[in-house]
């Protein structure tokens, strides 16, 4: 079903005022964590000043180590629709439990499934059973044709506003945090119909390179682009050595824009 065999056309995923997939790349930002309401509206205040209309923030987050910062879990969810109400944003949060999947859709408008989870085919299924946009992360290690079929067992399900994410790979490569496979995007936009978008953050992990790698996935045919946004990163519960501050996402945004990839 998702195969670009099937469908010619390609699936647009509309959230309010914005299409994504329809030919007009979307910039999606926030930060790593849903920290507290203050984080959360200082953030957004910001991207709406830059013209930012899809806010990204983690309620659910899959840590590596149970000792760190687990996320708000709910609360961070009721954050981020209150802020986003306010300043008239849509929203993308990470669930990692199938059974937070119908609770979500009442907080949010785009259900993330982590990279981690990208194989968590109950949490696939259940994604698959509700009516709202799912963005889909690639797996630390998936390749190409597995997270296609991560991308069928939602769509089969009758969820079609799937969209897919390319984050980065385990490589052997340590200057990058993972390897932006950059491939990925135009070979998912040939084989399948669904909006492809690439996370600069995860992949590289490096601020210095985020505009870069922004307009090469751009240029490759991404429909988006996400990246991480933090009022202080120094203090960040999570990602703090790789979100960027209000100043250096204005000067990455408008590099981004400069290029005329964006419109
Ligand atoms: C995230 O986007 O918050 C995240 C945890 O990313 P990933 O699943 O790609 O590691
Ligand atoms: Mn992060």
């Amino acid at each position: 079903l998702v195969s670009r065999k099937r469908q010619e056309r390609n699936t647009v995923v509309t959230l309010g005022e914005v299409a994504i997939g329809g030919g007009k790349p979307v910039m999606i930002a926030g930060p790593c964590s849903v920290e507290s309401y203050e984080q959360v509206r200082e953030v957004a205040a910001h991207l709406k000043a830059s013209g930012i209309t899809v806010m990204r923030g983690g309620a659910f987050k899959p840590r590596t180590s149970p000792y760190d910062f687990q996320g708000l879990g709910v609360e961070g969810l009721r954050i981020l629709k209150e802020v986003a109400d306010e300043f008239g944003l849509k929203t993308i949060s990470e669930i990692v439990d199938p059974a937070h999947v119908e609770l979500a859709c009442e907080y949010i408008d785009v259900i993330q499934i982590g990279a981690r989870n990208m194989q968590n085919f109950e949490l696939l299924k259940a994604a698959g059973d509700v009516r709202k946009p799912i963005l889909l992360k690639r797996g630390l290690a998936a390749t190409i044709d597995e997270l296609l079929h991560a991308a069928e067992y939602i769509v089969s399900r009758g969820n079609t506003q799937v969209m897919l994410i390319e984050r980065g790979i385990r490589t052997y490569e340590k200057a990058t945090r993972n390897t932006l496979d950059i491939s990925a995007v135009p070979i998912l936009k040939r084989e399948s119909h669904l909006p492809v978008l690439v996370d600069v953050t995860h992949s590289t992990g490096r601020k210095d390179i985020l505009a870069p790698c922004a307009k090469a996935a751009l240029a490759a045919g991404a429909d988006g682009v996400m990246v991480e946004v933090h009022p202080n990163p120094a203090i960040a519960l999570s990602d703090a050595a790789q979100q960027l501050d209000f100043s250096e996402f204005t000067d990455f945004y408008d590099d981004v824009l400069r290029s005329g990839l964006m419109k």
